[in-house]
């Protein structure tokens, strides 16, 4: 039973891992998270919903696109498995308390300044506050 917790955790992770792509790559660029709905950047194919099943599709796929066989960012399964582990860890540590929605706000605005190497003007501020929380952050697993 506490094996299907911790698994039904990591989906929830990966899950929103792969939204957290979603804004990692659209944001930045000014495109819109709901719409256009899940396209492949290289040819504009629409994707079907099986084509983004977290980790299992891009396994599945090779890491390539279905429709023009170009290449899918790695980014997306390390996201999404990195996420899934994020929340299990997380979970482990802290249970769903205000820490672990905590850790989860920074982990989105790290993502948004690997992808866009520079952060959003309007997350320099919150990401300055906590600034000794990434040494805690970073040993609250061991
Ligand atoms: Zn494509």
């Amino acid at each position: 039973m506490i094996i299907c917790t911790y698994l039904f955790i990591f989906i929830i992770g990966a899950m929103l891992g792969s939204f957290f792509n979603v804004c990692i790559y659209r944001l930045p660029r000014g495109e819109g998270i709901i719409f256009p709905g899940s396209h492949c950047p290289k040819c504009q194919a629409q994707l079907k919903p099986w084509d983004n099943i977290p980790i299992l599709s891009y396994i599945f796929l090779r890491g390539k696109c279905r429709y023009c066989n170009g290449i899918i960012s790695s980014r997306y399964i390390l996201v999404e498995s990195i996420t899934g582990l994020l929340y299990l860890g997380l979970y482990l540590r802290f249970g769903l308390g205000v820490e672990f929605f905590y850790y989860i706000l920074l982990f989105i605005i790290l993502c948004s300044n690997v992808e866009v190497i520079a952060l959003p003007a309007r997350f320099c501020l919150l990401a300055n506050l906590p600034s000794h929380v990434w040494p805690k952050f970073l040993v609250s697993f061991i």
